[in-house]
């Protein structure tokens, strides 16, 4: 009679643990959509960024090349004007603007070349960007396919485990036995119960008083005076 009741509360410890996994299984699905989900989000706007970025860089590389139009018809006017000086002075001056302002457009035009060659490097880190954003995307939808496709079993399992528990649970003395488990499982679960191991329980190593273990091997309803968890025997 002892062993049968040891075995059944060990039964019981083993259901409300697979049904905890379970429960866990169940409950993690959504987790890993949304952990999936929160990396694409931020691979989205890491891509988003970087075209921001390229704009900027264009608008930059563009306003130069506006700029360098504008010096290169500068020196236009400026040679117009050469053959309208007055004097050796004035065409010596106008010279000088002129040798002025196309060593600065010279510049301008290294500037640009290095402008339009950072817009191409930043072009390709943006399909490295897009490339993750869309491999982000697939495995989004291969974890929801996953999800999906386990959670019916999943469910089933989980119905199946709590029939068997409410089965299980039985054994359990009505009145203040029954009552102190429920209140055990409503907050731990099923590390509400803990076997007792050459005299320990197994849960917070404290060695059972001789008169529990006499309790115990007679099969009664037992909790650890330490931890305060159900107690059952478990059979050499
Ligand atoms: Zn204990």
């Amino acid at each position: 009679m002892a062993t049968e009741t040891s075995l059944a509360f060990q039964h019981l410890h083993q259901l409300l643990q697979e049904l905890e996994d379970a429960q866990y299984m169940l409950g993690h699905g959504p987790k890993r959509i949304a952990a999936a989900e929160k990396k694409l989000t931020l691979a989205e706007q890491a891509s988003a960024d970087q075209r921001d970025k390229i704009q900027q860089m264009k608008k930059k590389a563009d306003e130069a090349s506006l700029n360098l139009k504008t010096r290169e018809a500068d020196i236009q006017k400026h040679q117009g004007r050469l053959n309208e000086a007055g004097s050796n002075k004035e065409y010596e001056i106008i010279t000088d603007q002129i040798n002025g302002l196309k060593e600065s457009c010279a510049q301008l035009e290294d500037e640009i070349l290095v402008m339009l060659s950072d817009v191409d490097d930043a072009g390709g880190q943006l399909e490295t960007l897009q490339q993750e954003v869309a491999d982000q995307q697939g495995r989004v939808k291969d974890i929801q396919a996953d999800v999906s496709a386990k959670e019916p079993g999943l469910k089933e399992n989980i119905a199946r485990l709590e029939g068997e528990v409410a089965e299980a649970e039985k054994i359990m003395p009505a009145g203040e036995g029954k009552s102190a488990y429920q209140r055990l499982k409503a907050s731990q679960g099923a590390s509400g119960m803990s076997k007792v191991e050459e005299g320990y329980c197994a849960e917070c190593n404290t060695a059972v008083t001789p008169q529990d273990a006499i309790r115990l091997n007679m099969g009664e309803f037992c909790l650890c005076r330490a931890c305060g968890r159900v107690l059952y025997r478990v059979d050499a």
